[in-house]
């Protein structure tokens, strides 16, 4: 790992204060994981001109590619106000499908178009502009913003938010809050803060019969009998019945595997693989226990089976409603007329590093086109979170002074 302090900025063309110029300006940057794409480089110029001090650290695991990550922090106090993201976006996909070039964020009837608009370029561009216009009216406002934006959150996530949260704390550096700008919202920009989100464990089964001629089934021993009567196990009651935040978890069958060709004959092994999105309730490690306890239960002394499940690093996890969550909320409110749902649903995201740090919620833009061919974002929606952002960050530091 290598750390460059950044070099002198060139002169930019627009005014990064601007949530719409600067997410043209980051969409025009192919940044597909693990390629930088010039993305970190072009915030590392827009926030140096703006007083931050900014790192490139660069993380490396044998077996995946490099990745460069950016953190950059303004003020030398506490509170530090942790605004998080990323610049890699996912690859475009059938190129010739998108009806405006995925890298040029083109804006057409209101609305801006490129891979990474929604998710998440322009959150985290919308958030990066905020923060500059509330330096810009408040010099010397109390506390520290700093950017914690990583290049490989799309990709194995390896050498991004995991290492470089631990490098900003060996640095000793301590957050007190963070947005994460993931585009939480359905529809609207009034729908839906997370504050938190269910862990994920995958698990595989494999069941061992006899293999042998269908006419004759007393010299053999179908697995997928047995295989069927351990997921109906599964499938068989709730896991638990949801928490005040967090909805019941839910197991799914994703696959069911025999690979035999053959009508007339019995196979040896039957597999199958599934995964449980799983709420505060468990752990991994309870959660496995617990699927364990089910398959001896239902497969007694006459299925030969092995369960196994894959390590996973994501855990559920909440920050509390308080103080802070209801801030968020408020902002939002004041600025869309309507309070947004708390919420704990959808997949998993790089809060689930960030928490063991600091309280963290995630609120962006609308969500609606992440990862799809003519991914877009309303201009509309980067002004207001733009707006919102400013917002919290006065009455974040207006409470400071206040405490
Ligand atoms: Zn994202």
């Amino acid at each position: 790992m290598t750390t460059t302090p950044s070099a002198s900025a060139p002169a930019l063309s627009f005014d990064p204060a601007d949530p719409v110029a600067l997410t043209q300006a980051l969409v025009r940057c192919p940044s597909v994981t693990p390629q930088e794409g010039g993305a970190l480089a072009l915030l590392a110029a827009v926030l140096t001109a703006e007083g931050y001090e900014v790192h490139r650290p660069v993380f490396s695991e044998p077996g995946t590619p490099d990745v460069e990550n950016l953190y950059a922090r303004i003020g030398s106090e506490a509170p530090v106000f942790v605004i998080a993201g990323h610049t890699d976006v996912v690859p475009v996909g059938n190129e010739a499908a998108w009806t405006r070039a995925p890298f040029d964020g083109a804006i057409e009837n209101g609305t801006l178009y490129g891979r990474g608009a929604c998710d998440m370029k322009g959150g985290l561009a919308a958030m990066v502009a905020a923060a500059i216009r509330y330096r810009r009216e408040n010099p010397d406002a109390p506390g520290s913003i700093a950017f914690l934006v990583t290049g490989d959150e799309e990709g194995p996530a390896v050498n991004g938010t995991v290492k470089l949260l631990a490098w900003a704390h060996e640095r000793g550096e301590r957050f007190d809050h963070c947005i994460l700008g993931e585009p939480t919202n359905p529809a609207t920009m009034s729908d839906m803060i997370k504050i938190g989100r269910r862990g994920s464990l995958t698990g595989q089964i494999t069941v061992h019969g006899i293999q042998g001629h269908v006419g004759y089934p007393h010299l053999a021993d179908n697995p997928i009998r047995g295989m069927v009567r351990l997921l109906a196990a599964l499938d068989a009651g709730p896991l638990d019945t949801g928490t005040e935040h967090f909805d019941p978890s839910n197991l799914e069958v994703t696959t069911v595997d025999v690979g035999n060709p053959a009508s007339n004959v019995i196979p040896a092994q039957a597999r199958a693989v599934f995964n449980i999105r799983f709420n505060d309730v468990w752990t991994p490690e309870t959660l496995a226990a617990e699927i364990e306890r089910r398959l001896h239960e239902a497969a007694g002394n006459t299925v030969r089976y092995e369960v196994g499940f894959q390590p996973t690093n994501a855990v559920a996890f909440l920050t509390a409603p308080g103080p802070f969550v209801a801030m968020v909320g408020d902002a939002v409110e004041a600025e869309t007329g309507k309070p947004p749902a708390l919420s704990t649903t959808g997949g998993t995201s790089d809060a689930r590093f960030i928490k063991s740090f600091c309280p963290v919620v995630e609120y962006g833009v609308v969500g609606k086109t992440m990862h799809q061919i003519d991914e877009s974002v309303a201009v509309a929606d980067l002004a207001a979170l733009e707006r919102i952002t400013h917002r919290l960050l006065a009455s974040y530091f207006a409470a400071q002074h206040k405490a």
